[in-house]
């Protein structure tokens, strides 16, 4: 495999060095310097100063809790952000393309819609494991970005470890495992095997199994080189300092996101198990994350009388090989109670 970033890299990229903000020249080590050069307001109200465009203290935590390098981590604003970074550092607008597995998670195809990129779509095969002959057939020498969900949304499913490393060894473009779901998993991350692929983007988020979605907190792990790409297109101060106050807080506390994550698992099962009591659900597919992916006779009749009840889940029924299905997201005991009561009361 001839696997070379310069030449995936975008040419006006190449050219760019990262803009150095007032912050990124003297960060504050709690000395008495005296700082004039960002034209804030002096009055201190613990969000008067820019913040830390590196984010150092969060990607220390993060790196050691990890076992990665600070310098192979990039933080955005959600994984959202650090996905488009990917776009604009790697795919040249109307020329490169990328290679998506639906069904999968939506923001890969509206992204490459926003960065006027082509989409590939190759489906999963019917036990929801990727193509490779397909994917193989596919992806050509402007083939720039494939994204791999696993776990995968809406499926739940992980993807075959042979089938992910025969993608990463055939595949010469950048290989995108976007983990957000991968706390919930008895499958390892891929981040341990940065050194043996350079091709390898790993995405994670704080938005799930971490319960900080609304503080917009994504991770992208990645060689030095590719980090070093993406740092230089991110915007400055794309996390805010509230977020790497609250993130901070949150990462330091992994025994109690630990705790929540075994409780939703638990509660998955119990989900599970009174799936197969309701009369009109069919398939339970299996799952690694924090949502149940259920076939059911007639998804959209199910979906509106859930409603009526007060519970929204997500109809899945037009995606592909998803005909009627319903995702359920893992609640609370007490919010899967209520699930399981109208599910029960519909079946009769
Ligand atoms: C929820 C989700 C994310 C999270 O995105 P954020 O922008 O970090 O909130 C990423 N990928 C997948 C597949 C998801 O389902």
């Amino acid at each position: 495999m001839s696997f070379n970033l310069d030449s995936l890299t975008r040419e006006n990229v190449k050219g760019l060095s990262p803009y150095s903000s007032a912050r990124d020249e003297y960060v504050s080590d709690g000395s008495t310097m005296v700082f004039l050069d960002a034209n804030e307001n002096p009055f201190e109200n613990g969000v008067n100063r820019y913040p830390d465009p590196q984010q150092r203290g969060l990607k220390a935590i993060l790196a050691e809790q990890k076992g990665i390098k600070e310098k192979n981590i990039l933080l955005g604003n959600g994984s959202d952000e650090v996905l488009d970074l990917l776009f604009r550092a790697f795919c040249e607008p109307k020329q490169d393309n990328i290679v998506t597995l639906p069904p999968t998670y939506g923001m890969y195809k509206v992204l490459s819609g926003i960065n006027l990129v082509e989409n590939r779509e190759v489906l999963l095969t019917n036990d929801f494991q990727p193509n490779v002959e397909g994917i193989l057939s596919t992806i050509d020498s402007s083939t720039k970005l494939l994204f791999i969900c696993s776990p995968n949304n809406p499926t739940g499913n992980s993807f075959s470890t042979s089938i992910i490393e025969k993608l990463l060894t055939s595949f010469n473009g950048l290989v995108v495992i976007d983990e957000a779901y991968i706390d919930f998993s008895s499958e390892e991350s891929w981040t341990s095997k940065l050194v043996d692929y350079p091709n390898l983007i790993v995405t994670q988020t704080l938005s799930k199994a971490y319960g900080m979605a609304g503080i917009r907190l994504g991770l992208c792990i990645a060689s030095d080189e590719i980090i070093a790409v993406l740092n230089k297109i991110k915007p400055p101060y794309n996390v805010n300092q509230l977020t790497q106050d609250k993130a901070i807080e949150r990462v330091l506390d992994i025994k109690g996101v630990k705790e929540e994550v075994a409780a939703i698992l638990t509660e998955r099962s119990n989900l599970t198990e009174a799936f197969k009591a309701v009369s009109f659900v069919e398939t339970i597919y299996p799952t690694d994350a924090n949502f149940i992916l259920a076939k059911v006779d007639n998804a959209t009749l199910r979906y509106n009388q859930l409603l009526e009840k007060g519970i929204v889940v997500r109809n899945r029924t037009t995606q592909p090989l998803c005909e009627n299905t319903l995702r359920f997201t893992v609640g609370t005991s007490k919010e899967n109670n209520s699930v399981i009561t109208a599910l029960k009361e519909l079946s009769k």
